[in-house]
């Protein structure tokens, strides 16, 4: 025999009290009612889960938590009325009806409305009304009611179930998407104000009826898909050469970052080299910096800017995830800003600049080979303090681990004092090249942001996450100086001002985006690019061959999703112009952020982030379709295709 009385006894301590329910009414009704009466027999044993049951038709009886936080929020008192529209199963219906007077509650199932009246009377709840209608027009005969409390989603609030609340009256229900909500309070504060407040994220089933969702289609979402559709602007082609010229209002601001939401998507790298292109020509950007190492952007930068190549130059972007910038679109790019470059005076190029720190061997060669160049004796110094580092130089990620184990002494000091002593002699070293200087200087400082990285990464927390996008960010305002205008190139994942996402809401993360923001206010804008479908090149783990994968269409919850329905693309939101598409898309929602890692198998989990996305992009340009970039030697795939400058070979 189940020992129903012990799980209900845990079910109050472990899912309410410790959650927080700590209302004792609400406590003690959930105490006396018999869930197990409530679910067909053979789910009987089930009843405590912490969990949604099934009771037929599609339909659920709530989680037992739910129920409870529901009425908690809804503050009732013993002398209350109260309206519940959802009957289902009747078991929340009992739990009301042990703590108020009378309880209304509305199911539209006539079978499950019919079996739930039979248990509640059977079980002698005499208080308990249930009537069989579209409760999302409340039920007037009855009303005003002190709560109302909806156990069903609708994509707003329905007006009757507001007109009939009583003064002071609070209303509780899921307000949302049809599969993520948010569950709302609204308060009658006098006959015509209502106040209202956000309790958080909810699943509920569907309230389908007049004032909520229609049978078999989501009206919420296409009237959102009909606005963002009339707030589009339109782009043309990617090869069409006004492309570019539908971004000239970015000129305004000093710094524009160009996001993506894949790192091997065709498209983005295109639109974001065509915005490049005219951002650079007409309006005087002459800095491209990106999500990528800064010793073999240097090398990139030396082909751009057409200057001779060292005979032992190492080859740029041999690191995992190569098809990042060794890739034609990339290489594209880089061949037409060495023709912009040409014959102009050097303080006139555009430079292209690495931001990243992975790549921490790269950093240690450059700035040992800049000092044997300058000043063999310090040269030999920095190889003594850097040797510390050689164990990891080709492993890093696993550095970590080894101070942690204290085998091995950590290599702060010697990484730190290397970068203090090479700014120190500053004057000496800048008076033969300021720009090899600033070269130096800034591998030194990567190195040992580097080493810090690798050393907390092994903790897996958001320091070393943070630090990585700060380090981007010191380098940005490094490159920008006084009066620089520039490019930047990143994942939406560090463009996104991470107050408005997930990362920062609940991860204490932060990144470039919001780094920008802060310092640099109205001079910086933040573009995001996204896409529905498609393929992309990524892999499937860290350190294993790029391969095209195609995309599942996105999430029916994401924002992806009312983009692809308002059906326009390419297309351009821009958020700064239009405060009305701005404010119907700032409840946040989900969006897909793959990198170079895709997992489609688990990409709900893997891949999607709540976001508010106007908040965190100022503008959004959308690719309905979108298609891998085509890698130029590709990590196992594509050999055999000729490669060129800057990419070696
Ligand atoms: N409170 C219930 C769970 C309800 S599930 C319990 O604990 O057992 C949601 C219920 O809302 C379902 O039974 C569904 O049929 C009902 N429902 C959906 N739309 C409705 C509408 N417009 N009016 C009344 N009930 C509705």
């Amino acid at each position: 025999m189940l020992d129903f009385e012990f799980s209900r006894a845990r079910m109050i301590k472990n899912q309410l009290s410790r959650r927080g329910i700590t209302d004792p009414g609400v406590l003690a009704a959930m105490g006396k009612v018999r869930r197990e009466s409530f679910v067909a027999p053979d789910l009987a044993e089930f009843a405590y889960e912490d969990a949604p049951l099934t009771i037929g038709f599609g339909q659920t009886i709530s989680q037992p938590f739910i129920v409870a936080a529901m009425i908690q929020h809804a503050r009732i008192g013993p002398e209350d009325k109260v309206l519940e529209v959802g009957t289902g199963s009747g078991y929340a219906a009992a739990v009301l009806a042990e703590l108020v007077r009378e309880v209304h509650t509305v199911e539209r199932n006539r079978r499950l409305g019919e079996a739930a009246r039979e248990r509640l009377s059977q079980l002698g709840y005499d208080n308990v009304s249930v009537h069989i209608v579209d409760g999302t027009g409340g039920w007037p005969e009855a009303a005003p009611f002190d709560a109302i409390i909806v156990a069903a989603s609708a994509p707003s609030i329905p007006e009757p179930l507001k007109e009939q609340l009583e003064l002071g009256g609070r209303l509780i229900i899921p307000i949302g998407s049809e599969d993520r909500q948010h569950l709302i309070r609204i308060v009658r504060t006098s006959a015509t104000t209502f106040s209202q407040d956000d309790l958080g994220r909810v699943m509920f089933v569907p309230l389908i009826g007049r004032h909520g969702w229609n049978e078999n289609s989501t009206q919420h979402a296409r009237a959102l898909s009909l606005l963002v559709a009339n707030s589009a602007t339109a782009l043309p082609a990617l090869d069409d050469p006004l492309f570019g010229t539908m971004f000239d209002r970015l000129a305004e601001h000093r710094i524009v970052l160009l996001g993506e939401s894949t790192h091997g998507t065709s498209e983005f790298y295109r639109a974001r080299a065509a915005v490049t292109k005219r951002l650079v020509e007409a309006h005087g950007f002459r800095i491209v910096a990106v999500e990528a190492d800064w010793p073999d952007a240097a090398i990139v930068d030396r082909f751009v800017c057409d200057r001779p190549h060292p005979q032992k130059e190492p080859v740029a972007f041999q690191r995992f995830p190569r098809w990042m910038w060794r890739n034609r679109e990339t290489s594209e790019l880089l061949t037409w800003l060495k023709g912009f470059n040409i014959g102009r005076a050097e303080a006139d190029r555009c430079r292209f600049r690495g931001l990243d720190i992975y790549n921490m061997h790269g950093a240690i060669d450059a700035v040992i080979t800049y000092l044997e160049k300058i000043d063999p004796r310090a040269a030999a110094v920095a190889r003594e303090r850097y040797g510390c580092l050689t164990p990891w130089q080709n492993e890093p990620s696993t550095y970590g681990r080894a101070v942690l184990t204290k085998a091995y002494k950590a290599c702060e000091d010697a990484v730190i004092q290397q970068c203090r002593d090479l700014l120190a002699r500053r004057l000496d070293y800048e008076s033969a090249d300021v720009g090899a200087f600033f070269d130096a200087q800034q591998n030194a400082r990567l190195v040992a942001a580097a080493e810090h990285y690798y050393r907390i990464m092994y903790y897996g927390n958001a320091s070393a996450w943070n630090l990585r996008d700060r380090q981007m960010f010191d380098t940005l305002e490094r490159l920008l100086g006084a009066k620089e205008k520039a490019v930047v190139w990143a994942h939406n994942s560090h463009v996104a001002d991470a107050r408005h996402t997930e990362m920062g809401a609940s991860r204490d993360e932060l990144s470039l985006g919001q780094l920008c923001r802060e310092g640099h206010g109205a001079e910086c804008a933040i573009v995001g690019f996204g896409s529905y479908e498609g393929t992309v090149t990524a892999a499937h783990d860290w350190n294993r061959p790029s391969e095209t994968m195609s995309v599942a269409p996105a999430h029916s919850a994401s924002y992806e999703r009312i983009f692809h329905d308002a059906g326009v693309s390419p297309a351009l939101f821009d958020f700064i112009a239009d405060e009305a598409l701005k404010s119907e898309l700032s409840t946040s929602r989900l969006q897909r952020f793959i990198g170079v890692v895709y997992r489609r198998e688990t990409e709900l989990r893997s891949h999607y982030m709540e976001v508010a996305l106007p908040l965190a992009f100022d503008a959004f340009v959308w690719f309905d379709r979108s298609e891998a970039i085509t890698p130029i030697d590709g990590d196992g795939v594509r050999r055999g295709v000729p490669d060129t400058f800057p990419f070696g070979l």
